[in-house]
């Protein structure tokens, strides 16, 4: 076949979507997007339910096509190639067994569909139930197996074949914290060692900060930011990405036109440096982590600092959570390493907390 030359194409990228979109009647599923997928790369798509995720895999796949926009696959235009032709592989949220089959036929399932010779089957098949921890369970059927077992075989089916890409849909959505843990670690073996690109899809935020070289974060059918998890966690753009993606204080004011803020309560605040002239609204951010908690009496170390009561002290294991309601009216968030109940701060007590200009982030909105 003739290899057709995209002009513009980038040979590292795997998957590049151009202005591509997707609208289900008079529902905008996915707005005009272009998003690059670079070769061998673990992309995750982070958001909440109806952003759109599931709709950009279906287009990547081909279970639907785009409304407008254009999909290359190793810079080939692929906008209109039937599904079973593009060599995606696809895991599923609720496995998509064949309940009837085994779990040797299962994973044989896509060899068999593109006719390939019985020996070549037994071999490939073996390999993939090796890679996934499950040779010995070659004559069961799915009903016989636990939730991350028959996601195991799912995997295997996708993998069998060595598509040029794997996506995976939510995959660990219906296992339990620990048995999700376990698997995330799993399936990131199981890209260093395939060295396949990856488009992973979840809406949990964690996963995606433990999984991915770079997460697309989808909001409302766009894309809110695309970044390393340390972009998106560190220097998120918006007030939207800052508060999908870990906890976040949110300070909004008024440049002073002396380089603070004026915040509420007429207090005012040191932000970072760089930042607009006098009169600017401005949306800044700190995280909980980054904010000390110190006696009345003590005197404080950063460059910022408010006073107030603790309103609510929650303990979670490792971590203590305290919400502070400052004198101003601002209530601040502050979590830290757990102390033992009686140096924890109590409910009531009065407190000064204090932050860091450095560690603050302004938003764009
Ligand atoms: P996600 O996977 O992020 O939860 P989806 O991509 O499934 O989101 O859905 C995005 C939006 O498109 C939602 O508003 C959803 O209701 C709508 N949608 C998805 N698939 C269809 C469809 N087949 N018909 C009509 N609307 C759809
Ligand atoms: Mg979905």
């Amino acid at each position: 076949m003739l290899e057709e030359t995209v002009v513009g194409h980038h040979p590292a990228h795997a998957i590049e979507l151009k202005s591509i979109s997707k609208v289900y009647g008079a529902v905008p599923a996915l707005l005009r997007t272009d998003l690059s997928v670079q070769k061998g790369e673990f992309l995750t798509l982070l958001g909440p339910s109806g952003s759109g995720k599931t709709t950009l895999l279906n287009l990547i796949a081909g279970a639907t096509g785009p409304t407008t926009g254009a999909i290359l696959l190793d810079g080939r235009d692929i906008t209109r190639m039937p599904p079973r032709d593009r060599g995606i592989g696809m895991v599923f949220q609720n496995y998509a067994l064949m309940p009837h089959m085994t779990v040797f036929e299962n994973v044989a399932y896509p060899l068999r569909a593109r006719r390939e010779a019985a020996k070549a089957i037994r071999v490939k098949v073996t390999e993939a139930l090796e890679r996934v921890g499950l040779r010995g369970f070659e004559d069961r059927k799915p009903r016989q197996l636990s939730g991350g077992q028959q996601q195991r075989v799912g995997i295997a089916r996708c993998i069998v074949y060595s598509p040029a890409i794997i996506m995976m849909d939510e995959p660990l959505g219906a296992l339990d914290k620990n048995l999700r843990e376990q698997m995330q670690g799993e399936i990131k073996r199981l890209h260093k060692d395939l060295g396949t690109t990856f488009i992973y899809v979840t809406h949990d935020q964690e996963e995606a900060l433990n999984m991915s070289d770079r997460i697309c974060l989808m909001s409302m059918g766009e894309i809110a930011q695309l970044g390393t998890p340390d972009e998106l966690y560190f220097q998120p753009r918006s007030r939207f990405v800052a508060e999908f993606i870990g906890e976040s204080n949110l300070i909004s004011g008024r440049m002073d036109g002396r380089g603070q803020m004026l915040i509420a309560g007429d207090r005012s605040i040191a932000v970072p440096g760089g930042i607009p002239a006098e009169g600017a609204e401005m949306l800044v951010m700190i995280r909980p982590e980054r904010v000390r908690i110190c006696g009345i009496d003590e005197a404080v170390a950063d460059d910022n600092s408010l006073s107030g009561e603790v309103a609510s002290s929650s303990f979670i294991g490792g971590t203590t959570r305290v919400t502070i309601r400052c004198d101003n009216g601002l209530n601040i968030t502050a979590k830290m390493m757990s102390d033992r109940s009686e140096t924890r701060p109590q409910s009531g007590a009065r407190v000064n907390l204090c932050w860091s200009s450095a560690d603050m982030v302004v938003l764009e909105n």
